[in-house]
């Protein structure tokens, strides 16, 4: 889209790095876009040893000592909702996405969130452009190629107007305080350069890319793959929901089966 600025261009570096390093558990998404499974905590071993703390000391090391009655109690504990022991275990993913996204996203509520925020840093100066699928309804494009043109020249109008406004605001700073009429900076952190950029901020569209560490256990996952990765759920976060739970099934191929398989049960 527009010339990176410095946030930006690291993060990009970054996505590059963690592609080249753990390439089964990230995906790319759309023009900017990313997720990974950075870590996850637990696996269905944990579950099924958790629920049987009333009735055996006979712990599973892992899926794959698992027998069928092993694996149909993890059936039926998910299937009759005995809920805590999916509690049990943990996934923390990475994501880059549109903040449009991060909007729905954040309304699951059972789980932890860190977001990147643009007081400390200048924006991800990448937007969210919808590519021929995105803006199309059954094969039908609902905005033009010339839409999406002027949609880009828009944001990228946004982004320069805030690099040059900062620049400014900058140099106006360095300038005062050169001359006296400010205090000198003290510590890390300059409180007069810090609220321009708090104000500045603000103009950026719901469009723009964030950064975002998502802390959620299974009982929670579950949820948001039944709501996000429906076909009435929006495009965007389907995208993000489908590529979540490609990487958690290549982690944990025996739950996300056996999740399948109770989700269908119950028409979802
Ligand atoms: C297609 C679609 C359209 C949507 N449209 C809108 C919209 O227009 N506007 C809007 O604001 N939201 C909208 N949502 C968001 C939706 O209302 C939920 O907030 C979101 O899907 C998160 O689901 P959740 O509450 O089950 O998840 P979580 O917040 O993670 O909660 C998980 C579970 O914990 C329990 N729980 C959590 N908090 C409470 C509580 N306070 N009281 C009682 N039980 C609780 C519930 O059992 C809940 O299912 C939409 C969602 C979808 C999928």
């Amino acid at each position: 889209m527009s010339k990176h600025n410095k946030t930006t261009s690291e993060l990009e570096e970054e996505i590059q790095a963690r592609l080249r390093i753990a390439p089964e558990a990230c995906l790319r998404i759309g023009n900017f876009g990313f997720i990974e499974l950075e870590d996850s905590w637990g696996d269905e071993a944990t579950i099924v040893n958790t629920a049987r703390i009333s009735t055996t000391n006979n712990r599973l090391r892992n899926a794959e000592s698992f027998s069928e009655r092993d694996r149909n109690l993890l059936y039926q504990l998910l299937r009759d909702q005995h809920g805590t022991p999916f509690e049990t275990v943990y996934f923390r993913f990475r994501f880059v996405a549109p903040i449009f996204v991060l909007r729905q996203w954040v309304k699951h509520r059972i789980s932890s969130w860190n977001e990147f925020s643009m007081r400390y840093r200048k924006p991800i100066s990448e937007a969210y452009i919808p590519d021929l699928a995105a803006r199309s309804v059954d094969g039908y494009a609902v905005l033009d190629e010339q839409a999406v043109q002027e949609y880009e020249e828009l944001l990228q109008g946004l982004f320069a107007w805030y690099e040059r406004q900062y620049e400014q605001a900058c140099a106006r700073i360095d300038a005062d305080r050169e001359a006296g009429l400010i205090p000198a900076k003290s510590g890390g952190r300059d409180p007069y350069r810090g609220r321009a950029r708090e104000l500045l901020r603000n103009v950026m569209p719901v469009a723009a890319y964030s950064d975002v560490y998502w802390t959620v256990n299974f009982r929670s996952l579950m949820n948001f793959f039944r709501l996000r990765r429906k076909p009435d759920a929006q495009y965007e976060i389907r995208q993000y929901a489908d590529a979540a739970y490609l990487l958690f099934s290549r982690r944990l191929p025996l739950l996300a089966s056996t999740m399948e398989q109770v989700l269908a049960e119950q028409g979802n």
